[in-house]
């Protein structure tokens, strides 16, 4: 015990002190607010993958660390399509996973939306002549909103959806 607290006093703080991004406290407060306002304060998030690399979903998941902490926001994922608001689609549209993501969405209450993250939903091009491939999803069931990137990195996952909460009337 002695020779840790030695050793701890000897080294010191070794981790730095994050520097915190301005733009993105400001892009968090106005989206706390917006889902305070148009969904009571609590906006319910079912995330599929209908064919992804995982890369978008592990930025998704870097949104529940302390840094980026959506839940302080309001903004919670869920287990259950039943208890969804949204759906976070990821992945290209795989013959696979189509029928699994039109009955996700239709077991999510109205009012309900599909926001798609990542540029593999949205896409056709090389892959929709495959067999294995039912692209765009756009063609499945409707987007209300679409979070472009390759992943796209927490902060622009955060911005997009504050573009999305506020879109809606
Ligand atoms: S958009 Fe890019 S990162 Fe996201 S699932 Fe597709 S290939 Fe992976």
């Amino acid at each position: 015990m002695v020779r840790f607290w030695k050793k701890r006093t000897e080294l010191g703080i070794l981790t730095k002190h994050l520097e915190f991004d301005k733009e993105l406290v400001e892009i968090k407060k106005e989206l706390k607010s917006e889902v305070a306002k148009k969904f009571a304060g609590s906006l319910a998030i079912r995330m599929v993958d209908s064919g992804s690399c995982n890369a978008c979903e592990a930025e998704c998941n870097a949104l529940s660390n302390p840094y980026y902490d959506l839940e302080r926001l309001g903004i919670y994922f869920v287990a259950s399509p039943r208890h969804a608001d949204v759906m976070l689609l990821s992945g290209i549209m795989t013959f696979n996973m189509t029928s699994h993501v039109i009955e996700t969405y239709n077991q999510i209450p109205n009012p309900k939306w599909v926001v798609t993250i990542g540029d593999c939903p949205a896409m056709e091009g090389v892959f929709d002549k495959t067999f294995a491939i039912k692209a765009p999803a756009s063609s499945h069931i409707p987007i209300a909103h679409h979070i472009p990137g390759c992943p796209p990195s927490p902060k622009e996952i955060i911005k997009g959806l504050l573009e999305f909460v506020k879109k809606l009337d």
